[in-house]
């Protein structure tokens, strides 16, 4: 029966090999049967991404993130920051985030350090968790977030003036001109909002880019599903 079925296929012009559902397989998931190995692209000098159709489900505030992508731990241009344990880099759960924002975090990063090869990689923190949702204080373990729940939301923190690989203590080791220039590119990749340090003198485009509380070691880019 599987060769009727084959031969109406091919009558038809189906592909049988076709592939179908996500790029790659997830590699936490099982094995599904396909003989590929996943397809990864190489975005930086390092990290290899695997790739797939990921879907925001929701709010930021009250969502879930499907067919999550991870950010690797480190790449040429970035290094990631664990913002409980306070130590490089981020843990891998805390990582997650759609396709689309992985790869235009990616994007803005790998340009940054073109634009500036000697200057310090920039750290990111959280995004969101594999399957999204809650990631305040009783899952992150620490200070959590109200937000970063569907995957569209990614903490990047400000380069230090003493060039040091870790987030700022405090607003006088921002090192300003790099901190503006990653708002200024987030705003030109298309994130919807910025939020920045109300204690420091970022600026943008009203609306978009935002003070907010709790935002003078790091901005908060969230984009659009
Ligand atoms: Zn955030």
């Amino acid at each position: 029966m599987p060769i009727v079925i084959a031969l109406v296929a091919l009558a038809l012009g189906w592909s049988l090999d076709a592939p179908r559902g996500p790029h790659t397989a997830d590699p936490g998931a099982p094995h599904t049967a396909t003989p590929s190995a996943p397809r990864t692209v190489e975005h930086d000098r390092s990290p290899r991404v695997a790739w797939r159709d990921s879907v925001a489900v929701g709010a930021p505030g009250a969502g879930r993130l499907v067919r999550g992508v991870r950010l690797p731990a480190e790449g040429r241009s970035f290094f990631t920051w664990d913002p409980i344990l306070r130590r490089r880099p981020d843990r891998d759960w805390r990582r997650w985030g759609t396709d689309d924002l992985v790869r235009t975090t990616l994007r803005v990063l790998r340009r940054f350090h073109r634009r500036h090869p000697g200057a310090p990689r920039v750290g990111v923190g959280d995004l969101s968790l594999r399957r999204g949702g809650y990631f305040g204080a009783e899952v992150s373990g620490g200070i959590g977030h109200a937000t970063h729940q569907n995957g569209l939301d990614v903490d990047v923190y400000y380069p230090r003036l003493d060039r040091r690989e870790r987030p700022p203590t405090s607003v006088d080791q921002v090192d300003l001109g790099p901190s503006q220039e990653l708002v200024d590119r987030f705003v030109e990749a298309g994130a919807i909002t910025v939020f920045v340090g109300p204690n420091l003198p970022l600026t943008g485009p009203a609306g978009v880019v935002v003070p907010l509380v709790n935002h003078d070691n790091h901005l908060h880019a969230r984009f659009a599903p």
